[in-house]
């Protein structure tokens, strides 16, 4: 398999036949944290949900670790390495934060144990909310329990839409560092959709902006954050990739 966990090109998204993302190409690397930024309506969410299977590409290729995904069920996609955290975080609000942990385990007991191990390393605050129900949480321990989740699936790539919505930047500060954590402990392909521009691009290796559903820009993290006002003509729709 190539060091492109993620390939996607040519691809034209939307609904009922209406592209609302259009001729993207986009790329995620083995151990690469990729942000996927731009205004509200650009079409970001829209290109997760065609990665992990959950919406048909219109037109184009989306291949995610050496396989073409288009037509696959959103479950054989996360089965072949894949995990998605929503914008809406998707838990199980009356079950407790250790079963909503549970149902991301896979594999063996003795790896089961290990990946829910490893992912309370990286988020300890959880080890003293096994018993709590997740809907009793706060927004960033929800979003902490979303991420475990996700994370014991022991992914090989992983989408991670809005992880700040509603969150106090502090939050996001101390939630962000994981992913980069993730991948650059575990060889993961991270692709995260984040409002919080700059401190995406801290952690980011590379970025793309979406406005209008098209790629107006994009290049390495610190290109990106060294031209602010390129960044910030690109969310206003003034500049183009070729740019
Ligand atoms: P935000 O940052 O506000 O979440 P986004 O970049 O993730 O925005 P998308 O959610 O991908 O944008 O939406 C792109 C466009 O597709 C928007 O114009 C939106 O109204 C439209 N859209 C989203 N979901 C649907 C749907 N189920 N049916 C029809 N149009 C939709």
């Amino acid at each position: 398999m190539s060091d492109q966990l993620i390939k996607i090109e040519g691809l034209h998204a939307g609904y009922g036949g209406i592209p609302v993302v259009r001729d993207l190409n986009l790329t995620v690397g083995r151990g690469e944290v990729v942000a996927l930024l731009g205004p509200n309506g650009a079409g970001k969410t829209t290109t997760l949900l065609t990665i992990s299977g959950l919406l048909a590409p219109i037109k184009g290729s989306v291949d995610v670790l050496g396989e073409q995904v288009d037509g696959l069920k959103p479950h054989l996609v996360a089965r072949r390495g894949l995990a998605h955290v929503a914008e809406d975080r998707s838990l199980f609000f009356d079950l407790t934060v250790d079963e909503n942990i549970r149902l991301g385990l896979t594999g063996d007991r003795a790896s089961r144990k290990a990946a829910h191990e490893r992912a309370m390393d990286l988020l300890p605050i959880l080890r003293g909310l096994s018993h709590r129900q997740a809907g009793l949480l706060s927004g960033g321990e929800q979003q902490m329990l979303a991420i475990a989740r996700a994370l014991v699936s022991e992914p090989k790539c992983l989408l991670v839409d809005e992880m700040s919505l509603g969150l106090a930047p502090i939050i996001v500060e101390r939630l962000l560092p994981i992913v980069r954590t993730v991948a650059d402990e575990t060889g993961c392909g991270v692709l995260i959709v984040e409002q919080h521009v700059h401190l995406a691009l801290e952690v980011a290796d590379r970025g793309y902006v979406l406005n209008h559903g098209s790629v107006v820009l994009e290049g390495t993290a610190a290109e990106l954050a060294g031209d602010r006002a390129l960044l910030e003509a690109s969310y206003l729709g003034e500049t183009s990739a070729d740019q």
